[in-house]
C-alpha cells in the first residue's frame, strides 16, 4: 500500500523559492574582487536568478547542459548557481588554484558550454582559452563599467547577459534525480574525477546541515561563508543558507586574518566554516592585534583534521564553539560532525576534548563503517582501525562519465582511501588517508597526530609529516616546519616539544625547517608535493 502524501520532487529552486517568500530582506553581504562590500537580498537574488536563467535559455542553454563557474563566494556566484540549477542545466565549479592541464582536462571532461568568471580570472582564462575549444563563450561577473578589453572568445558582461533575460521561466518540473552539480575531485592518482550531485542529494545535504546535530543552523545565524563554493558545495552552506533563512556573508577572494576578521566584526557574524589554514591565519592575528570575537558563537572546521591548539585557543580565549566535520567531494561533503552528547558532557574539560577533536558521528544519511585488509568488517572499540567505508543517498556511486569504473563493493559501500577508528559511542577517527600513513616496523604513524601535536609549538606557523624511506623500518616520520615569521628554532627544541605528547617510537627522525609549504588546491597542505620535494633527502638515522 502506498501512502498518500504529495508528489513533491525536491528540486533545488525550491531552495531560493523558499527564501524569497520567507525571508525576502534577509541580506546577502559580498565583498568583491577590488575590495568594496556590496549587499543584495535573497529576494533579489531570486529575481536575478529568475532572470538570468531566462537569458540562458535564450541562449539555447537547456537541461543537463553544464557550464563552468570559476567564481569567488560572492552574490553573483550565488544567483548563478541557482539561475542554472532552476532550468536544470548544471553548474561546474572550477577551483582556480588548479594547473592549467588540469582545468584543460576538466573543462573538456565535463564539456562546459559557458564559463561564468571574476574579474580575478580573466587572464588565467585568457592564457589557456585555446585549450578549452568546447566553451562558446565565457560571461564575466562584474558591473557594466568595470567590464575589461579582453580577449575571450564571446565575451559579455554578467550584468549585459543578465538584461537579455525578462524573468519569464518556469524553474523545477523535473525529477528529483536530475543532476544538479559537478564538482572534480582533486585527483591526487590519475585525472581528476567528477562528483555529480543530484538535486535530492543536495536538498537532503542541505537539510541534514541545517539540523541541531549537525551545524544547528537558523534564522538568527549571520554566517561567515569561508568554505569556497569550489570546495564540495561550499560545505552545503548555498542550500542550508537560504533553506534556514541563514543571513550569508561572503569574504571573495579576501581569506587573511585582518579581513576575516572585518568581516566577522562589521557584520556581526555568529557562525563560520574554513578549514584549519584559514583559522590559523585569523588566531595569529588576533593574537597579534589583541582583538577578540564577541559575536561569533561557532565554527565549522572541516577538510584536514583540526589541530587541538586551535580548538583550545577558541574555547579559551574566544568564547567560541569548535564544530569538527569529517567529509569529502563525494559525501556532498557532510561525513560526520563531533559534538559534545551527553554521554561526554560530564567529562573533564581534556577528556572531553578528545572527542571533540575525533570527527564524530554520521548524521541519518551517513551509514559508516571500518573494515580490515580483506574488507571484514571491524570492531567498533576505539582501537582497531581500518578502511573508512559510507554510504548513503548523498554518496557518489559511480564518477562522470564512468572514470573510475565500479567505486562501490557488493554491498554498495564507497571507500573513501581514509583510515579510522570507530568508538563504542559512534565517534569515528580518522588516522590518517591511506596514502600518507607511515608504517613504520609493520606498525601505523599518524601523520595527522603528529602534525597536531607540532603545531602546538609556539613558534610553529605550519607543520607536515611525511613518511620517508628507511632500511630498517620501512618508512619513518619527516616534520615538516614553517616557522612564524621571524622566529628561530633547532630540530632538538620541537623533539623536546613532542616528548610526552606522542608516542616515543612515533618521534620524528628528523625536524627540517622551510621558507613555505606547498598547499593542494582546496587549501590543504599538499603530501604529493611534499614528497616530491623531499625525494632526495636521506634521514639521518638511515
Ligand atoms: P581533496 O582534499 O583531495 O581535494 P576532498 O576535499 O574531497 O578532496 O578531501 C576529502 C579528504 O579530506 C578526506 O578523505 C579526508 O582525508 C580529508 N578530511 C576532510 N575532513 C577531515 C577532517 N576533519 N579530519 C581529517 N581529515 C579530513
Amino acid at each position: 500500500m502506498q501512502g498518500l502524501m504529495q508528489d513533491w520532487p525536491l528540486t533545488c529552486d525550491k531552495i531560493i523559492t523558499h527564501a524569497k517568500i520567507n525571508y525576502p530582506g534577509r541580506e546577502i553581504i559580498s565583498r568583491q574582487v577590488d575590495g568594496s562590500i556590496t549587499r543584495t537580498t535573497y529576494g533579489e537574488i531570486y529575481d536575478r536568478a529568475r532572470q538570468l536563467s531566462s537569458a540562458l535559455q535564450k541562449r539555447g542553454i537547456k537541461l543537463g547542459d553544464r557550464i563552468g563557474t570559476m567564481a569567488w563566494n560572492n552574490a553573483r556566484h550565488l544567483e548563478t548557481w541557482y539561475g542554472l540549477i532552476g532550468i536544470g542545466a548544471i553548474y561546474h565549479t572550477l577551483n582556480p588554484r588548479l594547473f592549467p592541464e588540469q582545468l584543460k582536462y576538466i573543462v573538456g571532461h565535463a564539456d562546459d558550454r559557458m564559463i561564468f568568471t571574476d574579474l580575478t580570472f580573466v587572464p588565467i582564462l585568457e592564457a589557456h582559452q585555446d585549450g578549452l575549444p568546447g566553451v562558446e563563450c565565457f560571461v564575466i561577473m562584474c558591473d557594466r563599467d568595470a567590464m575589461p578589453e579582453t580577449s575571450l572568445r564571446n565575451a559579455v558582461c554578467y550584468e549585459d547577459l543578465m538584461a537579455e533575460g525578462d524573468g519569464d521561466v518556469s524553474w523545477g518540473r523535473f525529477d528529483e534525480n536530475t543532476a544538479c552539480g559537478l564538482c572534480y575531485t582533486s585527483g591526487t592518482t590519475g585525472n581528476p574525477k567528477g562528483v555529480l550531485y543530484s538535486h535530492r542529494s543536495n536538498m537532503l545535504i542541505g537539510m541534514t546541515a541545517a539540523m541541531g546535530g549537525a551545524l544547528n543552523a537558523t534564522g538568527s545565524d549571520v554566517c561567515l561563508m569561508v568554505v569556497p563554493m569550489f570546495h564540495a558545495n561550499a560545505w552545503a552552506l548555498t542550500f542550508t543558507g537560504p533553506m534556514a533563512g541563514m543571513k550569508l556573508v561572503m569574504p571573495g577572494p579576501m581569506m587573511d586574518g585582518k579581513s576575516i576578521y572585518e568581516l566577522l566584526e562589521s557584520e556581526k557574524c555568529t557562525f563560520s566554516a574554513a578549514v584549519p589554514t584559514v583559522w590559523l591565519m585569523l588566531l595569529n592575528y588576533l593574537e597579534e592585534s589583541g582583538k577578540k570575537l564577541p559575536h561569533l558563537s561557532r565554527v565549522l572546521i572541516g577538510g584536514s583534521a583540526c589541530p587541538r591548539a586551535i580548538m583550545e585557543t577558541f574555547d579559551k580565549d574566544y568564547g567560541v564553539q569548535v564544530i569538527h566535520a569529517w567529509g569529502m567531494t563525494e559525501t556532498s561533503p557532510l561525513g560526520t560532525v563531533s559534538h559534545i552528547e551527553p554521554e561526554i558532557a560530564h567529562l573533564p574539560y581534556e577528556e572531553q576534548l578528545s572527542y571533540r577533536l575525533k570527527q564524530g558521528k554520521p548524521p541519518l544519511i551517513v551509514e559508516m563503517k571500518i573494515t580490515d585488509d580483506e574488507g571484514c568488517d571491524l570492531p567498533r572499540d576505539g582501537k582497531a582501525y581500518g578502511t573508512l567505508k559510507v554510504r548513503g543517498p548523498a554518496i557518489s556511486k559511480a564518477y562522470f562519465g564512468g572514470e573510475g569504473g565500479q567505486i562501490l563493493d557488493d554491498g554498495g559501500w564507497f571507500d573513501t582511501g581514509d583510515v579510522a577508528s570507530i568508538d563504542p559511542l559512534g565517534y569515528m577517527q580518522i588516522t590518517d588517508r591511506s596514502k600518507d600513513v607511515i608504517k613504520s616496523g609493520g606498525e601505523w604513524i599518524s601523520s595527522i597526530d603528529l602534525e597536531n601535536a607540532a603545531i602546538g609549538h609556539p613558534k610553529a606557523a605550519e607543520c607536515a609529516v611525511i613518511g620517508m624511506p628507511h632500511p630498517k623500518w620501512d618508512e619513518r616520520p619527516l616534520l615538516i616546519v614553517l616557522l612564524k615569521e621571524g622566529e628561530s628554532a633547532t630540530p632538538e627544541d620541537f623533539k623536546e616539544f613532542l616528548t610526552g605528547k606522542i608516542a616515543k617510537w612515533w618521534m620524528p627522525d628528523d625536524v627540517v625547517f622551510v621558507d613555505d609549504i606547498p598547499h593542494g588546491p582546496t587549501g590543504k597542505i599538499s603530501k604529493l608535493d611534499l614528497r616530491e620535494q623531499f625525494k632526495d633527502y636521506v634521514l639521518p638515522t638511515v
